[in-house]
């Protein structure tokens, strides 16, 4: 049974110690944020994941699980050590690896005999051989000669759904050169390996560029169907029959085929960004890459033309705004799309009356620069109260079942954006909106 350390204790970093804790094994949670560690230790979650508390409760409860801020300790007494930091984007577009180096050398410097490196964050081709450098450099200047590998197992969870992902997943992939490591990472996902899981064994290059490749297709396709939304609203198709029509298609397959207000998160923008940033850098220019970035941005500003067009100017207007999140069942704000349309919607005079389920506490921060220009709600009903139109944003399930006679006699005028395309246009004129949708 191997001992794990986890560095870096956010979205992926909790997820994976807790789940690998599931799976038997003895883990420390890591971070170098003592106030995370500390809510962590009173048991407080910091962040809105759905089943994460429970996995987490009973983990802790058996002493499987642990956090500290202690990372001397956590490197010492682990076989596996996995990096979760964050690699937040970089001005330029690439990416700022600095809590990964930080963490490289630190590990490097409380080596105490052979230990697999796991690097878990996404980070840009050639970074895991950099990490395998800096610990070795670390050990020479030390002057102790201890065996390690460095693996590149880059992780595809989906916030929200975090916890079923990581234990479902449709592959793991593991890239490294070294088959001692490739075993013992079988061992360490041996739940999974026994429950046929693919594993794809490769080199690291190899591995760090399937992550991107693989966000990027999937932003592509989003991308892809945000702008045949925009055709059919020319034309007077429906890109929800089209969507479901052509996701028939074993070839394309129905999933990240919803129009919206455009993608956001912490992993398709910056994700796109670092690679084109790639490709560029090595003279192998991505295209529909950079499209899908430049098409996106687009889409946000076209949500905010179509709200403007629909009301006739937003300048004095209320908008009741239901979901902030860049998705349902998260909390996190990173690059969601309401960050570009609330604040271009306030900058044009806007007044704005918002509520999400789950995002409030972080939204506040985001939007701390709209003071007086945005009201922070207590649920969907308050948050329509006198508006002038409603503006659904992300796709909560509690947004589906509006209690919608209610919303209509809270609101000023019968007006419905519906940005994720949650309801039907022709129930919604039954039932007396002036609704838009996207591509419908
Ligand atoms: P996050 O910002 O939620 O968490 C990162 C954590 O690392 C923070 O708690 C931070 O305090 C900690 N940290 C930073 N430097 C540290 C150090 N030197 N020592 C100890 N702790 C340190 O980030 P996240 O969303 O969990 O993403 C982590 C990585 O996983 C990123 O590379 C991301 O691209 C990738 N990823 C994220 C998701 C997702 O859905 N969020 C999915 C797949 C992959």
């Amino acid at each position: 049974m191997y001992k794990i350390a986890v560095i870096g204790t956010g979205y992926v970093g909790l997820v994976t110690g807790t789940c690998l804790s599931d799976f038997g094994m003895e883990v420390t949670c890591v971070d170098n944020d003592k106030t995370k560690i500390d809510s962590l230790n009173n048991g407080i979650i910091p962040i809105y994941e759905p089943g994460l508390q429970l996995i987490v409760e009973r983990n802790t409860y058996y002493k499987r699980l642990k956090f500290s801020t202690d990372i001397k300790a956590a490197v010492e007494e682990a076989d596996v050590v996995f990096i979760a930091v964050g690699t937040p984007p970089a001005e330029d577009g690439s990416v700022d690896l600095s809590c990964v180096y930080s963490c490289a050398e630190e590990i490097g410097s409380f080596i105490n005999g052979y230990k697999v490196v796991v690097m878990k964050s996404t980070v840009p081709v050639g970074t895991n051989r950099k990490i395998a450098e800096l610990i070795r450099k670390k050990l020479e200047a030390r002057g102790v000669s201890y065996d390690f590998d460095v693996v590149s197992n880059p992780e595809f969870l989906r916030e929200g759904t975090a916890v079923y992902d990581f234990t479902h997943p449709d592959r793991v992939v593991i890239g490294s050169d070294s088959d001692r490591a490739k075993e013992i990472m079988k061992g360490v996902y041996r739940v999974l390996y026994l429950n046929e899981t693919p594993f794809v064994e490769t080199d690291p290059e190899t591995a760090e560029m399937i992550k991107y490749a693989s966000n990027a297709f999937l932003a592509m396709k989003v991308t892809f169907i945000n702008e045949i939304a925009n055709l059919c609203e020319k034309v007077g198709a429906d890109v929800q029959d089209v969507a479901r029509a052509i996701g028939r298609d074993g070839r394309i397959g129905p999933k990240f085929l919803h129009a919206g207000p455009g993608f956001g998160g912490s992993c398709f923008p910056k994700d796109t960004r670092a690679l084109a940033d790639m490709g560029k850098k090595h003279g192998a220019r991505l295209m529909l890459v950079e499209s899908t970035i430049s098409a996106n941005e687009r889409q946000k500003l076209l949500m905010v033309e179509k709200i403007e067009k629909g009301l006739g100017g937003v300048e004095g207007k209320t908008l009741g705004i239901l979901g902030l999140a860049f998705k349902q069942n998260t909390n996190d704000m990173r690059e969601a799309a309401s960050i570009t349309i609330l604040n271009r919607l306030a900058e044009k005079g806007a007044f704005l009356r918002a509520y999400d389920p789950a995002a409030m506490e972080e939204a506040a921060k985001v939007f701390s620069n709209l003071k007086g220009k945005i009201l922070f709600c207590s649920d969907e009903y308050d948050a329509v109260k006198g508006a002038d139109a409603v503006v659904i944003l992300t796709e909560w399930n509690q947004f589906r079942n509006l209690d919608l006679n209610r919303i209509k006699s809270l609101l000023k005028e019968p007006c419905f954006f519906d940005l994720r395309n949650i309801y039907r246009r022709s129930f919604m004129e039954q039932k007396g909106f002036v609704y838009f949708g996207v591509g419908q």
